[in-house]
């Protein structure tokens, strides 16, 4: 590329009165890059970010030619750099950045500059939407009784979390029982297209977003690309900084017709999903076209996008069009919002129309819309439909099923197993008995054509005279205040509630496993019987164990599924033929006279829908339920941590930092904490389930007070680096082949002695030992989860060697500070005849360039041998030589803000002099909250001086036991603190700097950081 594109590709706009900049796309192909009619409309977003971002060093010319160069010989190949425009957290994950957020900025005001400058660079919000639990149902008082023992269990997380809505900018924390961060983010957050000021100029580009939860991806039915990441990529998004991808392959996918009358979208998802899972869209976007894409309402595109990690693809695409621009205005969006959607999008050539030329996709499908016919999809994974003609026959095979091939392996003499229900009721419960029939997830409470036909179905229930079986727990979690609105509005929640489906609270319940205890009775009589019981749920999971520990068989379904399944009772019947159940007239009453018809639903949304609903209940949704209201939590600048919580704990990654990064050096001596074997999950590192009672973090909790039954689980306590530490590898199914055990246990060198990872650990870093990690391929693979490389740090392991990695893993290792290493020519531990045993070397140097070679020496610790293998270091950019020169993500960009004069931050991390950034429907629908430019003042290109060095000490101290030397200390007054309160014989905090105890002196042991 002669010249960088970017400035001769800017282009002006007028709409109405306004006038806009943008980066314009018809522009850059004028200048022979790329054939935009030929790029699906998806890869046409990355393409605008890559070029409105170009500054040579995080976004290069080259990532602009191989994005619009896509085809066979870029997808899948090239990586390139994504900076989204906005985050969504929901509060599981997002405790803990927030946590990091608090830590930077105690961090910030150690060293001596204003905490108050620490607050996300692009817009965020978090939707506390994860940790409502059906405990009350079939109630009148269930909201407001669940909402109570949410507050009560989440607390401290709250009274946190209210810190944040209060006193970080650019940050919005939704309260908990408002809504599902998925369809609030559909309804209200997403603007479609964002702006940023620049000077005198107001720039416009798309909308894009990644969130900390997988169905992130439901925003892509809006047109918005964006999916889900973990929590590290989240919070360098948050602070500026790209996230990186390899250029991904499309899979086109052509709608044609139109649904069937009596099919949902639930069932078309469904189909879709086993379409998708059948052809392979791993890591491949996917796009919609067709007519009967096109004339698909917004709704069900939405609830197709939202499965996307179920048919296995990064996300399903649906480009903007005039439904697009319909929906924001249903939904109350301000109309000038919607003229520039329009007008952008038809400026860019990104406007989806049937006169549109077709895309070139990597590959192409079709499914007929008309061949759809109502399912569910079970009893074990998402992709099994199973068409409802079939579920009886379908349930049936499955009770004998090898469990290997997704069925319950029962023997003959089990299948007719009964058990009493011991109430009043005197019911009795069989296999297939349906105990749980949930209305939740954010997939269907978005999509009022299926939440309109529940409550249409349950009244024509309820005028016959059905109810639900007294065995099933029922339950309704609108995804919005919206849905009760409408449902209200139309008269269909009395007849809900008739049959037991009160609305139970405003969050995910069911769909994330949060069905609260099936009552007593029934609990026992499934335990007693061994039954294998059913869940239906409007939901998008359903593993085994997920829905809840005493229902085997979990079935996804259409919310009016989940009706008619709640007044049957069972999943052992054919509803064709088999009644629901019989009418206070005394006649059977079937589900075919109970169906709504299409006609009946329009009507329904005809009268119930407005736009003034949507604004309404939108425009105060910062404030929250009274429970929220009456938290205290004071705005400041500094969180104050309570060193007694057991939830949230500042993390020691800033306690030692200094204001200039030190050298890179070499690892010696470093010992292998564990040797593993292939495919060694996230959940293996990190588990997010369980705690158990004589485990690490187990232990740690009952010294602090907490009784086992309020363990809560690890993903819950996320928040304090404390348990996550100890829970690190403490999966009870991890295999280190160090020893013969199962779980997290290790053998300490060279004493030989057998104990838990977590006190080997302290164990080597009360010896100064750095350590390792010896894995085999796809290390790190499975869902993205932060604490997989925060707690392999905080263990005080420097380098990870394995033979390949799960991509984002490999990349938040660099983010936290720890060397990722890769066994080169196809060799590996085995092959080499690596032990484990041995004592390690790194050559490592500053000079150190990204993917280089480098040699590991390998030391018999019996005869002295020493022999030197090759090795490729997986830093794969200069970018990433930069975060790890400095310790990490968060390292690097708190030193740049502190490089940078106050005046020139405009108040936020990294941001540029003079720019400022706001999502379109922020400003216009609840008022501006100000933001700040979203990019960092970029250091140099040099992968080995960054500009914060240039003040650096010529040579930082070298350690004895090698490594990166360490900057002279920080002041740390709160490491003190904490200091004083894991000493005394309590185990000792597994943070701070490997080989060096908390408490001691910075700067002995060589490590990175
Ligand atoms: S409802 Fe389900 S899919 Fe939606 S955000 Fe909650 S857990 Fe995720």
């Amino acid at each position: 590329m002669a010249a960088n594109p970017s400035p001769s590709s800017r282009a002006t706009l007028q709409v109405g009165k306004r006038k806009y900049t943008y980066f314009s796309l018809p522009a850059l192909e004028q200048r022979g890059i790329g054939r935009m009619q030929r790029l699906p409309y998806s890869i046409r977003v990355l393409l605008e970010q890559a070029l409105r971002n170009v500054d040579g060093y995080v976004v290069t010319e080259a990532d602009v030619r191989n994005i619009a160069s896509f085809g066979p010989s870029t997808a899948g190949q090239v990586e390139i750099p994504f900076l989204p425009g906005r985050v969504v957290l929901q509060d599981f994950t997002g405790v803990p950045c927030v946590v990091d957020l608090a830590a930077m900025r105690a961090a910030m005001k150690r060293l001596g500059g204003d905490p108050g400058r620490i607050n996300p660079l692009v817009p965020c919000d978090l939707v506390i939407d994860h940790s409502v639990q059906v405990d009350s149902f079939a109630s009148k008082d269930a909201l407001d009784e669940n909402l109570e023992i949410e507050f009560e269990r989440n607390q401290e997380r709250y009274e946190f979390l209210k810190w944040g809505q209060q006193s970080l900018t650019n940050f919005r924390a939704v309260p908990p029982g408002m809504g599902i961060v998925h369809q609030v983010n559909l309804e209200h957050l997403a603007s479609v297209v964002l702006e940023k000021t620049d000077g005198a100029e107001t720039i416009v580009y798309p909308d894009s977003v990644v969130g900390t939860d997988s169905h992130t991806t439901m925003i892509n039915g809006l047109g918005v690309l964006g999916w889900g990441v973990g929590g590290i990529e989240a919070e360098a998004v948050m602070l500026g900084q790209p996230t990186y991808m390899l250029l991904p392959e499309v899979v086109g996918m052509r709608l044609q017709g139109r649904l069937p009358e009596g099919a949902t979208a639930t069932d078309l998802v469904l189909t879709i999903t086993q379409v998708l899972r059948k052809h392979g869209v791993v890591n491949k976007f996917v796009e919609f076209f067709g007519d009967g894409a096109l004339a698909m309402g917004l709704a069900d595109r939405a609830t197709i996008a939202n499965m996307a990690p179920e048919y296995g693809a990064t996300m399903g695409f649906f480009p903007v069009d005039e439904e697009v621009c319909q929906y924001l205005q249903r939904t109350g969006r301000p109309q000038p919002l919607v003229d520039l959607v329009r007008a952008y999008y038809q400026a860019q050539g990104m406007w989806w129309t049937d006169k549109a030329p077709l895309p070139e996709y990597s590959a192409t499908l079709t499914l007929d819309l008309r061949t759809v016919v109502p399912s569910l999809a079970g009893p074990k994974r998402p992709q099994d439909r199973v068409p409802l003609t079939e579920l009886q026959k379908d349930f049936r095979q499955s009770l004998s099923k090898d469990p290997k091939q997704r069925g319950f392996g029962l023997s003959p003499d089990q299948i007719g197993a009964v058990a009493a229900v011991a109430d009043d009721s005197g019911a009795s419960l069989q296999h297939g008995s349906v105990v749980i029939a949930a209305i939740t997830s954010c997939t269907n409470t978005s999509n009022p054509s299926v939440m309109l036909a529940a409550g249409l179905l349950a009244q024509k229930a309820a005028a016959r005279g059905l109810t639900r079986r007294s065995w099933v727990k029922t339950s309704l979690a609108p995804g919005s205040r919206v849905v009760t609105d409408y449902l209200k509005k139309a008269n269909l929640l009395p007849a809900l509630e008739q049959i037991g489906f009160h609305v139970v609270g405003y969050g995910c319940t069911t769909c994330i496993g949060n069905s609260g205890p099936l009552p007593q009775p029934v609990a026992d009589a499934v335990r007693a019987g061994n039954l294998v019981a059913a869940a239906v749920l409007s939901g998008n999971r359903n593993f085994e164990g997920r829905i809840n520990p005493d229902v085997k068989a979990n079935y996804l379904a259409s919310p009016p599924l989940v009706v008619a399944y709640a007044l049957a009772g069972t999943v052992d019947i054919d509803l064709q033929k088999d009644p629901l159940g019989i009418g206070r007239d005394g006649a059977p009453v079937y589900l075919r006279q109970l169906w709504p018809t299409s006609q009946e639903i329009a009507a329904a949304m005809q009268r119930s829908m407005s736009p003034q609903a949507f604004q309404r209940e939108y425009g105060a949704i910062d404030q929250g339920p009274p429970q929220w209201r009456k938290i205290t939590a004071k705005k400041s600048d500094l969180f104050a941590f309570d060193q007694d919580s057991t939830y949230v704990q500042e993390p020691p990654f800033f306690l030692q930092m200094s204001r200039q990064p030190g050298s890179i050096t070499g690892i010696r001596g470093a010992r292998a904490l564990l040797l593993l074997g292939d495919s060694v999950t996230t959940d293996h590192i990190s588990p997010a389930g369980n705690i158990k009672k004589d485990s690490p973090a187990g232990r740690y909790l009952q010294e602090h007070g907490v009784a086992p039954k309020d363990f809560n689980s690890y993903g819950a306590r996320r928040g304090n680096d404390r348990v996550m530490t100890r829970g690190t590898f403490a999966n009870i199914r991890l295999r280190n082949l160090l020893v013969d055990v199962e779980g997290g246990v290790t053998r300490h060198l060279p004493s030989n002695e057998q104990m838990s990872v977590y006190d080997a650990a302290q164990r080597y870093q009360r010896e100064r030992t750095p350590l390792c990690v010896i894995a085999g391929k796809e290390y790190g693979t499975g869902s993205s989860r932060d604490w997989a490389a925060k707690g392999t740090f905080l263990l005080g392991v420097r380098f990870v060697l394995a033979e390949s990695y799960e991509r984002i893993h490999r990349s938040n290792l660099v983010g936290m500070g720890v060397l990722p290493l890769q066994f080169v020519d196809g060799s590996n531990a085995q092959a080499l005849g690596i032990t484990g045993n041995e004592i390690f070397d790194v050559a490592l140097g500053d000079e150190v360039q990204p993917r280089q070679r480098l040699e590991l020496g390998v030391t018999d610790p019996h005869d002295g041998h020493r022999r030197t293998i090759a090795v490729q270091c997986r830093i794969d950019t200069p970018v990433e030589v930069d975060y790890y020169r400095n310790g990490g993500i968060l390292q690097t960009v708190l030193r740049k803000l502190l490089a940078t004069p106050a005046a020139a931050g405009n108040g936020q991390v990294g941001a540029t002099a003079g720019k400022a950034t706001k999502a379109v429907a922020r400003k216009a629908t609840t008022g501006a909250k100000k933001t700040a430019a979203r990019k960092p003042a970029a250091p140099r290109r040099s992968a080995k001086t960054p500009a914060a060095r240039k003040a650096a000490p010529k040579q930082a101290p070298r350690s004895k036991a090698g490594g990166t030397a360490r900057p002279k200390a920080a002041a740390r007054p709160a490491a003190k603190t904490r200091a004083t309160k894991s000493a005394g014989g309590k185990p000792g905090r597994a943070g701070g700097r490997a080989g060096k105890p908390a408490g001691k002196p910075a700067g002995k042991p060589g490590k990175k950081r």
